[in-house]
């Protein structure tokens, strides 16, 4: 409420109040009917009220000794605060009064964001994949590729390439190289020799020596 809203609003209760000076006991205009609070009434968030007209903005309930709340200038019970103001975890159901996750268009406890294999509380660091929830390990274990030479997963590293893929194989950069050798392959040239890839001077190699194992065995 800015300082204009402030005077407006003291200035309509002046005159208000000066309507009804000559009643005996006026205590001021309720709050929620208007009319004339004559003897007993209550005095809440700088108005006065009827009784019975203290009442959730929501339920109507009177707040009796319960206590109140306000949002935008009206009175809710607690029930309705919590539930209407506050909003309900997607996950426990209970009202988001502590700190909370809004996780697309989910509101969630922290505590309540969870990851969908472990159960881990995931604090905010979430990997979001096929509708999953998942922790660092578990996204890892889930969905990272295997090398299919040291069998370590194939993490990504910022902008470097790091996965050389063969057909239905992945490999680390550093892994696809020549099998005997363990150098890189140049222009990624590699050539397969019972499976493993080799460069060029290795595989010439390993050609001669089965030429000579089969003279030998002749
Ligand atoms: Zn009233
Ligand atoms: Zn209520
Ligand atoms: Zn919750
Ligand atoms: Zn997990
Ligand atoms: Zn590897
Ligand atoms: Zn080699």
């Amino acid at each position: 409420m800015d300082q204009l809203d402030q005077l407006d609003e003291i200035e309509a209760t002046l005159t208000q109040d000066l309507e009804h000076v000559n009643i005996p006991n006026f205590k001021g205009v309720c709050g929620t009917c208007g009319e004339p609070v004559v003897g007993d009434g209550i005095y809440a968030m700088n108005k006065t009220f009827h009784k019975d007209h203290f009442v959730c903005c929501v339920c109507n309930e009177q707040f009796g000794s319960n206590p109140y709340y306000v949002k935008d200038g009206k009175p809710y019970c607690q029930n309705d605060y919590e539930n209407q103001v506050l909003g309900i975890c997607e996950v426990c159901g209970k009202p988001l009064i502590n700190e909370l996750a809004v996780v697309g268009e989910k509101k969630i406890h922290l505590d309540c964001f969870k990851c969908s294999i472990c159960g881990k509380v995931l604090n905010g660091k979430y990997y979001n994949k096929d509708g999953l929830y998942l922790c660092q390990e578990d996204y890892e274990e889930k969905y990272l590729p295997v090398c299919n030479r040291c069998h370590e997963k194939i993490r990504p590293t910022g902008d470097v390439k790091e996965a050389i893929c063969v057909g239905d194989k992945k490999y680390h950069v550093k892994c696809f190289c020549c099998k005997d050798c363990q150098k890189p392959f140049e222009d990624m040239k590699a050539y397969m020799f019972n499976d493993d890839y080799l460069c060029e001077e290795h595989y010439r190699k390993r050609k001669e020596e089965e030429r000579k194992n089969k003279e030998q065995n002749q």
